[in-house]
């Protein structure tokens, strides 16, 4: 396989290839050129598969185009049924299956490594011949499984998180920094005996304690951390995928995977920042992480205010202006397009209207934006949370869709909770806020009550965001 990339034409076609990837990421980076972006990484993928088929080694065709109708087929089934809310558990379960994939990739070259050109066949005087995996083999080797091992443990577990499966909160286990270190440590430990010796105990140890502290590092994890987390194992799967390139001396998959590797760690590092988190804190296992209080969702004793649409429909074309605060809600209602049509109606009447978005709103990087592109809501009138933070005070009404976390101000004040810290959308400074939602007992992802319910400038709207929504643009007329 490793001559493969020796073929001058291969390494262009694989270079070609590259290029379309870094420029999809390029034209990723505005909602303006996301589509060009995404034309061109699907060529580039195209490049990098017929490629790879054309040159194929170390399967047959039919097998390779076999192993292609599975899963390919596996993977429509699944596009075709699965809710747009399901989405950020459904990517983290993709990433377990990189991870996984480099640690068969990896056992496989490990158990042949002639088939793959990775070891020398040396021939004792008394016995068998042995294959002698080269020694920088032996260190894409190990690394690989170990990442792999580790993206896979801990996606299963943030797939479980996100599924709700598992609760949100935090498990914080005793001991558990000191544990991880400790493991930690024996991993880099294998990985220098394995390089010197090739000793298969310290290649099979190495899988498992990856397993196990992919398993450690993502369990004590919630809250507010997820977003990262989820991000964080993107860019692990790149770098598992990386080391797979190397094992299989595929430069296409060493190039992409370093991309969506770097990417990955780019965008942890953008969310930590924007969600004032300490990026080393976060990887290394909630490290410095509270428990906080019993986060059962019982809704505070307090009274608060029931409106109803006409309310609603009244006070905002009364407005100058209206901020729209998205959240995961919006999502689950699939609420969108109706709120877009509000929208409208609202600028007819000369409402000036702007979109509020939280870095973590919804369940996954940019599930806000895209849902709004969905809808065409025109881009300059969406906003990060810095740009708009400051315009709530002036603002009549703040319109809160099915967002919960992101305005909790308990992230600013209450230590004990497991959003404390994150920056929110200051939404109780404007005239009155709205806030749709479909019932006071129902809690957001990090499972804590909003004390924003009871105060006197906010009105709840208790239904489902689409339907309040719907009912919102009949009373407007
Ligand atoms: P939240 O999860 O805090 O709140 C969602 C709100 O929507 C709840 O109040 C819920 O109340 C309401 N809701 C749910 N379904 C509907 C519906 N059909 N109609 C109307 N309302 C509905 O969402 P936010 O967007 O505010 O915050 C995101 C949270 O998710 C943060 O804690 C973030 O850390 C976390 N997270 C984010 C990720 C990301 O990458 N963006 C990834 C993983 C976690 P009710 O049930 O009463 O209707």
């Amino acid at each position: 396989m490793h001559e493969v990339a020796a073929n001058p034409w291969v390494a262009l076609a694989y270079l070609i290839a590259g290029v379309c990837f870094i420029l999809a990421l390029r034209g990723l980076s505005s909602p303006a050129t996301s589509q060009r972006g995404n034309r061109l990484g699907m060529i580039g993928m195209g490049i990098a598969v017929v490629t790879t088929l054309v040159t194929h080694e170390i399967a047959s065709l039919p097998e390779i185009l076999i192993a292609i109708a599975i899963g390919g087929g596996i993977g429509f089934v699944i596009a075709r049924k699965i809710a747009m809310t399901a989405m950020p558990q459904l990517v983290a379960a993709f990433h377990s299956l990189v991870g996984l994939a480099a640690v068969l990739v990896g056992v496989a070259a490990f158990l042949n490594p002639d088939a793959f050109g990775i070891a020398t066949l040396m021939v004792p005087l008394i016995g068998d011949p042995v294959a002698v995996i080269h020694t920088a083999s032996r260190v894409e080797l190990s690394l690989g499984v170990a990442i792999g091992a580790i993206t896979f443990s801990g996606s299963v577990i943030a797939f479980l998180k996100l599924n709700g499966t598992m609760g949100g909160k935090p498990i914080l286990l005793p001991a558990r920094h000191l544990l991880n270190l400790v493991i930690g440590a024996a991993i880099l430990l294998l990985i220098v005996y394995f390089t010197q010796g090739q000793s298969a105990w310290a290649f099979w140890a190495i899988a498992v304690l990856a397993f196990l502290i992919g398993f450690l590092l993502i369990v004590p994890i919630g809250g507010a951390d997820m977003p990262v987390v989820v991000s964080m194992l993107n860019s692990y799967s790149g770098w598992a995928a990386a080391a797979m390139g190397f094992t299989l001396g595929n430069t296409a998959m060493i190039i992409t995977g370093a991309l969506v590797g770097s990417s990955g760690a780019i965008l942890s590092y953008i969310m930590c920042r924007a969600m004032n988190r300490s990026f080393i804190s976060v990887i290394a296992g909630g490290f410095g992480a509270v428990a906080g209080p019993s986060g059962d969702g019982a809704a505070i004793d307090r009274p608060w205010k029931r409106g109803s649409a006409e309310d609603a429909a009244f006070l905002m074309s009364q407005a100058e202006q209206v901020i729209i605060v998205p959240g995961y809600g919006m999502a689950v209602a699939q609420a969108q397009h109706i709120l877009r049509e509000m929208a409208d109606k609202l600028k007819d009447e000369g409402v000036r209207v702007k979109y509020a978005i939280h870095p973590v709103a919804g369940r996954m990087p940019g599930h806000m934006n895209v849902l709004l592109a969905e809808a065409n809501v025109p881009y300059d009138e969406v906003f990060e949370l810095e740009d708009i933070n400051s315009e709530f005070a002036q603002t009549d009404v703040a319109f809160v869709i099915g967002a919960n976390d992101v305005t909790n101000p308990a992230a600013k004040t209450d230590k004990t909770s497991p959003i404390y810290g994150m920056p929110v959308l200051d939404v109780e400074k404007a005239g009155t806020v709205l806030f749709i939602k479909r019932s006071m007992g129902g809690v957001g992802y990090a499972g804590v009550d909003n004390e924003l319910f009871y105060r006197d400038n906010t009105m709840m709207l208790l239904a489902d965001a689409k339907k309040m929504v719907e009912e919102i643009v009949k009373a407007l007329g």
